[in-house]
């Protein structure tokens, strides 16, 4: 049990467990990030996830779809994504198994019929480390501490990022107050960092660190925002970072990004914008990231 301590969100908060290319690295090495997605209705979300993935440096990025949308996203080329159909529960629960996957990712565009409901249990019966964002946190809705217990059992990292409208379906008003305390008490009670998004999004760790965001600009409202940032997330944890601190870093980034690109972005432009914020990065001496921004 750590006492409640509240950051400002600055790279000096994660930089010391951001990914590091080794020079002899490859590509199983740095990570192998798997998005959950839905059938043919939602195609365009889970690629942008993956791309994301992808571009903070994971190894590698598959989608795992409904067998209908298979040729769909085999026909979105050309870019290293893999796809793989997965029929069920059960042939999902052999894809998480699999023993290079490092993360996985489950919610952008993926339903919330029966056959999303089982992929949201596989993921939750799973020890990967795991994102959960839109539909699997409308699936979970009412239902936190069941979540809960569930989350607790799997032993492996977990980061929910939801927006106002999906915080409120799954934890209620958590108490009421401000969004700070909201998240912190959501966090404590799920037992997984909470990202509550928006303008000043929020992190929060279950053992009581949170930080405020202060990067980003009112262009990041627009659709597929958040299936970049869960990517990013996905991706990070992927390569080995801790759940709060790879929150931390990929909504930093994640608003550095849309200041990149400004007024007129659109969520295509999110993850071209993440190269040169790494570079930037990898470039900076420790001096420059000492928390101040
Ligand atoms: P979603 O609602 O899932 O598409 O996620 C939207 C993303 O855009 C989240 O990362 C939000 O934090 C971000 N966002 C939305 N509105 C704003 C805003 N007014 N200012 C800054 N970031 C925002
Ligand atoms: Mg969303």
């Amino acid at each position: 049990e750590r006492p409640a301590v509240l950051f400002r969100n600055a790279p000096g908060l994660w930089r010391a467990s951001f990914p590091v290319l080794a020079p002899d690295t490859h590509k199983y090495r740095r990570g192998a990030v798997l998005v959950v997605a839905g059938g043919l209705a939602g195609v365009g979300a889970p690629r942008l996830s993956a791309r994301a993935a992808l571009r903070i440096g994971a190894g590698l990025a598959t989608i795992a779809c409904r067998p209908e949308a298979l040729a769909a996203h085999a026909a979105r080329g050309p870019d290293a994504l893999m796809q793989r159909a997965v029929a069920d529960g059960a042939a999902l629960e052999r894809l998480l198994a699999e023993k290079r996957l490092s993360a996985v990712l489950v919610g952008p565009a993926l339903g919330l019929d029966g056959e999303a409901r089982e992929a949201v249990a596989a993921v939750l019966r799973s020890s990967v480390p795991a994102v959960l964002d839109a539909d699997a946190l409308t699936i979970l809705a009412g239902s936190a501490a069941r979540a809960g217990r569930q989350i607790a059992r799997r032993g492996a990292p977990c980061v929910l990022t939801p927006h106002e409208g999906e915080f409120a379906r799954l934890f209620g008003d958590s108490g009421g107050g401000s969004k700070l305390d909201r998240a912190r008490r959501a966090a404590a009670e799920i037992g997984a960092v909470v990202v509550l998004k928006g303008a000043d999004t929020v992190i929060a760790a279950p053992e009581g660190r949170a930080a405020i965001n202060a990067t980003g600009c009112p262009a990041l409202a627009t659709a597929g925002s958040g299936d970049v940032l869960g990517g990013m997330v996905a991706g990070l944890l992927a390569q080995g970072m801790p759940a709060f601190e790879a929150a931390c870093a990929a909504v930093w980034l994640h608003g550095r990004a849309g200041e990149a690109r400004g007024v007129g972005l659109v969520a295509d432009d999110l993850p071209e914008a993440i190269p040169p914020l790494l570079r930037e990065l990898q470039d900076a001496g420790p001096e420059d990231w000492s928390g101040a921004e």
